[in-house]
């Protein structure tokens, strides 16, 4: 076995290759971006080396730095993970020139399978099944075009270079055909710097099923099952699992041997996996399956495969780049149970799945146990329920130099349905608070009927755009009310439990009242709390909001819970849900997280619009009882709008009352230290006319 190897990678694929060699007791070299230095994968690695500024052709695709720094470090393997130099052929050779170990296939195999069209023509003589097309070298554009008439429509015409889901163009009828296939030409060329293309018969409603292959570099290979992953966007993958439901031994055998065929073809050594598209009908005899491409690295989707065979791929990836056989023969290989796999995007779903970049300012993830294990370190019992593949911690940035991904959530069940079940309850437990995520998506996705009884194919998302985008046109009233309860919570445990030490209300025959006003994308909510002088418990309240008056009591949380954890009751109903709360200069934002929904509500300040509309009345007043903590308006000062004049401490936090208007300051009635009562006149101030 290596003693160390560099990872020339980032994100949760970095931080993963990290686990496994730290658990076989290798060493590693991180290698970072200016973006990257304080990253999660480069404090997880033995050490880490700086590769430039954050653009990717700058850092993580300077190849010829990337080795100089294995050579300087002693590294005597470089781990590509998925994307960046993972595929790139020439840089495999480079590794090898320089006595340093690629862990991925030999140069020859990535070229081999790095062009779809070429990959095609291959595959064609080694007798995998093809989709009906045309992959050969002949680009002129009427020729093409006669190509796709006698194929028949739809076609698809794909950039041979293609990845990632990009370059691909749905033709209807031969009218289209030209403009398409200028389109797709243009967008392969500024991709992938290589314009050709390949058509080919484009399957309706077709499920995504590949099946995972190994190989060792003395002339071992199998497969490790199949992973479906038909649910995608914009021909990118979303939710995968294993095994692919409603295969059969027959099938399953078929298609694995057809990869390993593929594999073969090639020479391939290592983690690679083949792509099919299949039918609908693949779980009858009746179904087909056709090559699509081969994907000549660790890919994304991995961990479903290691959660059903109970083997650590990037072990495995270890062992045959140091040159040892595969560590078990195909027989050996079993099924387990069911695992699923979400990705969690920094995008936002109801944008066409645009991209977002951010700071994530709170992430909590359901509790993960990595890999259970026997003694023997081996072979397993049950795998971990649940799996996270995190490259990303509170506090970091999505940028935009990178892929968008936050983190992948791996579940494990006997059966699919546990093995579901288990994913809806982990998403409720996710909240991401800071940037738009695809979390309630793809929480609404795994309960998704359609979904639920496995109905898949790659059209599944747009078909059920019903129910995966409702339109909610009215805020959920429990949500106004748990955003309410964080705010009189907090204001409980800072204050104390006297009433009447209180400044959170105010007296009225006996009774506090007190109104709040919410922000959220749905309009803006006034809320009335008020609670009896001195009937009810201390968190006795009632919550009144649209004509409505519902009887909210804050219950104590446990010892040990989380600060963001808030049970209510709510009239008859307990809610159990988690309110983050988020304060900085842009507002105060509650982040209502409750039964795997995520609402965000703005605390509109009124303090912070005190004057506005007052000062025509010549008086500058506390809307709200707190101290005056420091005076800056002197008697008789002509101020511009917005010089700060006063501040005021309330509700926990500081609040600048502000000039609402060019003037003069006629008086400032209170002190340094000086409690006033809500409505107090603070500054006597003349507008300038
Ligand atoms: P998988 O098939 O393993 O799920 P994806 O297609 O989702 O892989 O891509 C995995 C990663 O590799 C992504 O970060 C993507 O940006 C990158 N990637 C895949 N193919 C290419 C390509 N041809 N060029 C650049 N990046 C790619
Ligand atoms: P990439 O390199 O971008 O991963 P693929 O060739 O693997 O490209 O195709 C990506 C996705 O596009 C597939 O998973 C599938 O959803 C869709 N697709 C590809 N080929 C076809 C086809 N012939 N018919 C229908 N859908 C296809
Ligand atoms: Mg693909």
């Amino acid at each position: 076995m290596f003693t160390k190897i560099l990872i020339a990678n980032r994100g949760e694929i970095a931080c993963r290759v990290a686990a496994t060699a730290r658990r076989l007791g290798v060493r590693t070299v991180a290698v970072f971006s200016d973006a990257d230095a304080t990253a999660r994968h480069v404090s997880l690695c033995d050490e880490a080396v700086r590769l430039g500024p954050a653009p990717a052709r700058e850092s993580y695709l300077r190849g010829d730095r990337i080795i100089e720094i294995a050579l300087a470090t002693g590294a005597q393997a470089i781990h590509p993970g998925y994307g960046f130099l993972s595929e790139n052929a020439d840089f495999a050779e480079a590794c090898a020139k320089a006595g340093v170990a690629f862990i991925g296939p030999p140069a020859a195999a990535i070229r081999a399978m790095g062009s779809k069209s070429e990959a095609k023509a291959l595959m064609e003589k080694a007798k995998v099944p093809l989709v009906p097309g045309f992959h050969g070298a002949d680009q002129d554009p009427a020729f093409l075009r006669r190509e796709a008439d006698r194929i028949g429509y739809p076609v698809l015409i794909k950039a041979s270079a293609g990845g990632g889901g990009k370059g691909m163009r749905v033709v209807t009828s031969s009218a289209e055909f030209a403009d398409a296939l200028a389109s797709c030409k243009r967008e392969a060329a500024a991709s992938f710097g290589d314009d050709r293309v390949l058509v080919e018969k484009y399957l309706e409603r077709p499920r995504h099923i590949e099946i995972q292959v190994f190989s060792d570099a003395h002339g071992g290979a199998l497969y490790l099952f199949e992973r479906d992953c038909s649910v995608q966007r914009r021909h990118q993958k979303v939710i995968e699992e294993a095994p692919a439901p409603g295969m059969s031994a027959e099938r399953r055998k078929a298609m694995g041997e057809a990869a390993v065929a593929a594999a073969r073809a090639v020479g391939y050594v290592g983690a690679g996996t083949v792509e099919f598209i299949a039918t609908a009908d693949i779980t009858t005899a009746a179904g087909h399956f056709y090559f699509m491409e081969m994907n000549t690295r660790l890919q994304v989707e991995h961990p479903v495969t290691e959660m059903i065979t109970g083997h650590d791929l990037v072990e495995w990836q270890l062992r045959v780049a140091c040159g040892e056989p595969l560590p078990v023969q195909q027989d050996a290989l079993k099924i387990h149970g069911h695992a699923i796999e979400a990705r969690i995007y920094a995008e936002n779903p109801d944008k066409g799945f645009l991209p977002a970049i951010g700071r994530v300012s709170h992430m909590a993830l359901p509790a993960a146990v990595e890999f259970q294990r026997n003694a023997d370190g081996e072979a397993f019992h049950d795998p971990a329920p649940v799996r996270i593949d995190a490259g990303v911690r509170a506090g970091d940035a999505i940028s935009p130099h990178y892929d968008p991904m936050i983190a992948k959530l791996i579940v494990w069940g006997a059966t699919r349905e546990h093995a579901l079940a288990r994913m809806r309850g982990a998403l409720a437990e996710t909240h991401i608070v800071g940037l738009a995520n695809n979390v309630d998506f793809l929480g609404r996705l795994v309960a998704n009927h359609s979904f639920a009884i496995a109905q898949l194919d790659t059209g599944l998302i747009e078909r059920e755009r019903a129910t995966l985008f409702p339109n909610e046109d009215k805020l959920p009233n429990e949500f106004l009310a748990l955003a309410c309860a964080r705010v009189l919570a907090d204001e409980a445990t800072a204050v104390g439990a006297d009433p009447w030490s209180r400044r959170n209300g105010w007296r009225l025959n006996g009774a506090y009242t007190r109104e709040l006003t919410f922000k959220s994308e749905r309009g803006v909510h006034d809320v009335k709390i008020d609670y009896a002088r001195d009937s009810h418990a201390r968190d006795g309240y009632h919550f009144e909001h649209g004509g409505l008056r519902t009887p909210l009591v804050i219950q104590p949380a446990p010892a040990g819970a989380a600060p963001s954890r808030l049970t209510l009751l709510l009239a008859d109903r307990t809610l159990h849900a988690d309110v983050v709360r988020h304060v900085d200069k842009a507002g105060d934002d509650l982040h209502v997280f409750l039964g795997g929904r995520h609402r965000a509500l703005t605390l509109v300040d009124i303090i912070a619009h005190a004057g506005e509309g007052e000062a025509a009345e010549g008086r500058l007043s506390a809307p709200m009882p707190g101290k005056v903590i420091a005076v800056s308006a002197t008697k008789g000062a002509r101020v511009a709008r917005g010089t700060p004049l006063l501040v005021m401490e309330a509700m926990k936090m500081e609040h600048t009352i502000v000039a609402p208007a060019d003037g003069v300051v006629e008086e400032v009635l209170f002190g340094v230290g000086e409690q006033v009562a809500e409505g107090a006149a603070l500054v006597q101030f003349t507008p300038a006319t």
